[in-house]
């Protein structure tokens, strides 16, 4: 208790001494000319969708940086100070981020612009909880910046949001925009393709963050560990695993970086499986934007299915 005191003013003093900050910060934005908004993002996905749209009239500062478990995130007071003295805070929704209405109650700069940027997508049902399973989280899946469609909702989203920061550059946030999304419908367009003409359609991978992929392409995923990446499967899962994947021929086990490697190891030789890296893109890796790890992923699965 005494601790829980003791952050929370710590928290309280540096909202302040921000805020007043802040005050100053917006002004100085608003008189000169060629300066960057500010846009805080609670993790990467939403990095690369900013830095797509807003190129370089954006500083994107990503609040759940690498080497941290996304789904086991807590905010700190410097990341609070941060979103405090943005321009635009953009979260996942879909309690991605459990944390976030606690912070959105307690920042004290009503000029920061916020935004859901879940709003509008079609979001999926979480498959029921499993035991021991994480009450925090929501009923609806978060993983929707796995989908080439809701990505495209998602940024969407985030446009307008930088439109309403910095109406002076509508048009090349728009231009911008537009060409993220032919992108986005260039590669599902290939894979759509692709995948239409396999005739299996299962895989198995670490991490359930796949299913809005899944309904993308009409494929369907088994893996190691839930939606909250909560860790080691019990031996029950693991033999159902293995059934699983005997019986559907799977020829690779896919593995998140976050998720349980040794694992996905495990399954592949008891299956004669290979394991091959999958991106969730819930950090970012090997220096790769949305588009290349997409791709990256999609190859890889289809190669897999063929
Ligand atoms: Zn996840």
């Amino acid at each position: 208790m005494y601790r829980k005191i003791i952050a929370l003013i710590t928290v309280f003093i540096i909202t302040f001494s921000l805020s007043a900050c802040n005050n100053k910060k917006t002004n100085e934005v608003n008189n000169s000319e060629g300066e960057k908004i500010d846009v805080v993002v609670s993790f990467n996905p939403l990095k690369e969708f900013t830095e797509a749209i807003g190129k370089d009239k954006v500083n994107v500062i990503t609040v759940i940086q690498g080497g941290i478990e996304p789904h086991d995130f807590e905010p700190k007071a410097k990341d609070l100070g941060n979103i405090n003295s943005g321009k635009i805070f953009v979260y996942n929704g879909l309690e991605m981020e459990p944390w976030v209405d606690k912070v959105l109650e307690s920042i004290n700069n009503k000029e920061v612009i916020l935004v859901d940027s879940s709003k509008g997508v079609n979001a999926i049902k979480s498959i029921q909880k499993e035991e021991g399973e994480d009450e925090q989280h929501g009923d609806y899946d978060p993983h929707i910046w796995l989908s080439l469609k809701e990505a495209k909702v998602q940024s969407n989203n985030i446009k307008e949001a930088l439109i309403k920061a910095d109406a002076s550059n509508k048009d090349y946030y728009n231009k911008n925009y537009e060409e993220f999304l032919e992108e986005l419908d260039n590669l599902y367009n290939e894979y759509k393709n692709k995948f239409d003409k396999v005739s299996n359609k299962k895989f198995v991978t670490g991490h359930a963050a796949f299913s809005y992929l899944c309904r993308d392409f009409n494929l369907e995923q088994n893996s190691i560990e839930g939606v909250y990446s909560e860790g080691e499967p019990s031996a029950k899962k693991l033999r159902e695993l293995v059934d699983y994947a005997k019986k559907n021929e799977v020829k690779t086990i896919f593995a998140e970086e976050n998720a349980s490697p040794q694992v996905s190891n495990t399954l592949a030789r008891e299956v004669g499986a290979k394991v091959e890296k999958i991106y969730s893109l819930e950090i970012k890796e090997d220096n790769k934007d949305y588009i290349q790890s997409m791709r990256d992923n999609l190859e890889k699965i289809y190669i897999s299915l063929k």
